[in-house]
């Protein structure tokens, strides 16, 4: 398997290379140049590991059976809490695939526990000499799984921003008590658009690339954008699919629904590329919250960013800038001319129009923040079941979309989040009484109202000390980072 751009499709490079650069220099994501097809009745017997080396293998053609296999089994262990590792939980008619049970309780964890070894073996594939610099822009979920997969690992540096004040009061701890000496957090002044954008800026600056090679360190990114986030995520899909079978709720062959809430379009892209590879898929339902220009998208094929930022009660889906959709535009149209050309109406007008792009693999909608509050109160309620405020989008919509369509086939709601993680809004949705009380109060109230522990990790965070007090505004990102890795910009 070989990967192009999606602005340049002659460009041909290994899988460990994708890797290693995460983005394409004139700017463009790496694609797989096809999508390999699966055989579902050989999966049928396995568990989440085989089916994880199964799927990777398809991709990951440069590296070595046993390589991979050590990748696989040194991710998905004992820091998942969940014996499964990505439980698929029937509540009343509902499954809801629950991808929060790794070391930072949101489903980052299922891409992140695994690209680190996916990145050292691809610099051993490469024969790659210099020093990793990875650089991440987080809505809160990302960076503090990236901190946790890639701290004290050798060879590697780990940078994350993040929007000082877009993010919950648990997600920030979790990154500002983030150990080991290879780690460097830094709250910037702005949203998480802006820290995204910077990030694009660092690499797309050839003079501030030049420099750091001089220097041995090589830039790469552990956002979505990177094909190895992606590609690891593929695997739960197939591995929920495969659980109803077991279950004996659909037979083989049965078309299922799957609905993601999205920000970057990472997860809902993992899924569609399960489709391609032949998982039977009617829609994907792509669930939005109130920054809703993906299902703007999805219903006219016009991108519009031209609106404020609104903070929600689903921080990690607070984006106006969606970066895998460029990867779907390009799988749809073929076209990098096209797409070079839509990216940069986007940059420039904030906009594009795609009307004839063909989008009916997805059904796009969103849900308000009332609605947010009312579904996680009612499933409490009614079922006893505790969902966050970003998997609450997702069954939201799921509910919407069946009242529309009359579509009532059997659905997987990608459950991204602990509850705990966003107790706050978790508890405010019960209407539990939080006057003077702090975070960790809060969980504690919202899990003896649910009659759940408290997850270890979260426990642990009380008693870590804050190792990051960076903070800056967008412009000063570049020198964030050459100061941190002590370069300096002038011929001296
Ligand atoms: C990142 C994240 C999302 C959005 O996923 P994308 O791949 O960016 O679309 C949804 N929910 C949670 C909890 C997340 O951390």
């Amino acid at each position: 398997m070989r990967y192009s751009s999606t602005r340049d499709k002659d460009k041909s490079i290994t899988a460990s290379e994708a890797i290693i650069r995460g983005i394409s220099n004139e700017g463009g994501l790496f694609v797989p140049q096809e999508f390999p097809s699966i055989n579902l009745e050989k999966m049928l017997d396995m568990d989440y590991r085989q089916i994880a080396y199964e799927v990777m293998s398809k991709y990951l053609t440069d590296f070595r059976p046993e390589d991979l296999k050590a990748c696989v089994g040194n991710a998905y262990d004992d820091k998942f809490t969940a014996k499964e590792i990505a439980p698929l939980k029937k509540v009343g008619e509902d499954y809801f695939l629950e991808l929060y049970h790794g070391p930072t309780l949101a489903f980052k964890d299922m891409a992140l526990s695994i690209l680190p070894h996916l990145l050292t073996t691809a610099l051993k594939n490469e024969g790659v000499k210099e020093e990793i610099v990875i650089l991440t822009a987080t809505s809160g979920d990302t960076g503090k799984a990236a901190l946790e997969g890639f701290a004290n690992v050798e060879g590697i540096k780990i940078v994350v921003f993040f929007p000082e004040n877009g993010v919950s009061q648990i997600q920030k701890l979790q990154m500002k008590t983030q150990e080991g000496d290879n780690t460097f957090v830094v709250g910037i002044n702005g949203n998480f658009d802006h820290a995204q954008s910077g990030v694009k800026n660092i690499f797309n600056n050839a003079e501030l690339v030049e420099k750091l090679k001089e220097n041995n360190y090589l830039l790469s990114s552990a956002n979505s954008i990177n094909i190895g986030r992606l590609i690891p995520q593929i695997t739960y899909y197939f591995h929920g699919y495969i659980n109803l079978l077991k279950d004996k709720e659909i037979k083989l062959g049965d078309k299922i629904n799957i609905v993601v809430p999205t920000g970057n379009f990472g997860n809902i892209l993992a899924a569609y590329y399960a489709k391609e590879m032949g998982l039977p898929i009617n829609k994907l339902i792509c669930a939005s919250n109130e920054n809703n220009v993906l299902t703007e998208f999805i219903n006219t094929g016009i991108y519009d960013r031209r609106r404020e930022l609104i903070l929600t009660s689903s921080p990690s889906m607070d984006i106006l800038i969606s970066s895998n959709l460029e990867r779907l535009l390009y799988h749809l149209l073929g076209d990098d001319k096209k797409i070079d050309d839509l990216m940069s109406q986007l940059s420039t007008n904030g906009y594009y129009k795609a009307e004839n792009v063909d989008r009916s693999d997805f059904y796009g909608d969103f849900s308000t923040e009332d609605e947010v509050k009312t579904t996680i109160a009612k499933a409490f309620k009614e079922k006893g079941y505790l969902m966050d405020t970003h998997t609450a989008v997702a069954f939201n919509v799921l509910e919407k979309y069946r009242e529309k369509t009359g579509d009532q086939s059997k659905a997987i709601i990608s459950s991204t989040a602990s509850p705990f993680k966003f107790a706050d809004k978790v508890a405010s949705a019960l209407e539990l009484d939080l006057a003077g009380k702090d975070e960790f109060q809060i969980i504690d109230e919202l899990a003896k109202k649910a009659d759940l522990n408290v997850p270890k990790a979260i426990e642990e965070l009380k008693h870590k000390t804050i190792r990051h007090e960076n903070n800056c505004n967008k412009e000063e990102m570049p020198d964030m980072v050459l100061d941190y890795l002590k370069v300096g910009m002038d011929n001296d």
